[in-house]
């Protein structure tokens, strides 16, 4: 093998440019990842649009095989040379309060949103060995890596949707708890809450409500297909009616809001909630006006900002995988090369003369 790698460089807000790095020698506590497949994740488009904090490797839903392993990652992680794995983007520290109760996601040290702090996908290529981002032939292994065995049988893109997919179980599921004879409407049918839709169904839900706008047709078949029960398009229907229609009156368990639309949408979302229902916000831009706490409070409702996924959510969104049981290649719209990711990115954030639902990214794609 070369030397090199091949990355995909984001170096400047919205420029991609090739570069190669070379392959960093290997302790023995860490290894070396050949990328196999990306997944493009919504918050790779803000990064894009960032020039902070320098030029790094986008790309943090990452599977691959193992190419190189240090004797102590391999008997640390339990895998070997050519096994194939996802990986998650953190890398938490093992041993404060969040990690050793399982909730390694809120480690301090994988929390890039404080200063020097990493994780896949968005750690600077200034620190070494600069190979931290999944739009890249090559990855460094870090020693606190998080993966999970991929079973043989699942296409690389569709293994790409592991952490997409795992959002959906951890937010409507382990943190929605939906479940038989319950109603759930989801805002927003991007691949986030596709996943939604995904685990919901998965789970037993009885009525899974999907909302959008009317232009987002495609995207509503998709979830159809995934489980849905109904679509709406919110500009053109009354979601309230559709909710009091399907529940008999009795509205719904659970509202995830991951369309990240705003004040509009979190603030609606109050209304379509029975007593006691749970409300998650996983996507919001800035504060939200006019919110209103008295009818929290009057409701009983929970409320709940979440992000990503729990290592158990990933596990149930790859046993998914493998069943076999939902139709996961509609949700994959593109597959690109790394000299196709700037029109990936642009076509991700909208920008693009395509509509995407799920990108992946295929490093040795020529
Ligand atoms: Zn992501
Ligand atoms: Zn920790």
């Amino acid at each position: 093998m070369s030397d090199l790698s091949v990355a995909a460089v984001a170096v400047e807000r919205c420029k991609t440019e090739l570069r190669e790095f070379r392959i960093p020698d290997i302790p023995a506590d860490a290894g070396l990842l050949r990328v196999v497949a990306t997944g493009m994740c919504g918050a790779d488009w803000p990064m894009y649009q960032n020039d902070k904090p320098g030029p790094r490797i986008l790309g943090h839903e990452i599977v691959g095989t193992i190419e190189r392993l240090g004797e102590l990652a391999g008997e640390q992680w339990g895998v070997k040379v050519g096994d194939l794995v996802a990986l998650e983007e953190y890398l938490p520290c093992g041993h404060c309060d969040y990690c050793r109760c399982g909730e390694f996601r809120s480690c301090l040290e994988t929390d890039t949103r404080l200063p020097g702090k990493i994780r896949y996908g968005s750690t600077p290529v200034a620190t070494a060995p600069s190979l931290w981002g999944g739009y890249s032939q090559f990855l460094y292994l870090h020693p606190r890596s998080v993966m999970h065995p991929v079973p043989p049988g699942i296409p690389s893109h569709i293994a790409a949707m592991a952490l997409p997919i795992g959002n959906g179980f951890q937010w409507a599921y382990l943190d929605g708890k939906a479940g038989p004879g319950k109603t759930i409407v989801i805002h927003g049918p991007g691949q986030q809450g596709l996943g939604c839709v995904i685990a919901a169904k998965a789970a037993g839900a009885q009525n899974i409500i999907l909302t959008g706008l009317s232009t987002d047709e495609n995207r509503f078949a998709v979830g159809r297909a995934l489980g849905a029960h109904h679509t709406v398009g919110v500009d053109k229907q009354d979601l309230l009616e559709v909710v009091s229609a399907t529940t008999g009156g009795r509205l719904a368990d659970i509202v995830i809001d991951c369309s990240g639309a705003g004040p509009a949408v979190t603030n609606g979302s109050i209304a379509l909630l029975r007593k006691r229902g749970t409300l998650i916000v996983s996507s919001a831009r800035g504060p939200i006006d006019g919110f209103d706490i008295d009818r929290i409070i009057g409701k009983q409702i929970v409320l709940r900002g979440t992000r990503g996924h729990s290592f158990e959510a990933v596990e149930l969104a790859i046993s998914t995988m493998a069943a076999g049981t939902f139709p996961l290649e509609k949700m994959s719209s593109h597959v690109l090369g790394l000299h196709e990711l700037h029109d990936g990115l642009m076509m991700l954030g909208g920008q693009g003369r395509e509509k995407s639902i799920h990108i992946s990214v295929q490093p040795w794609k020529v």
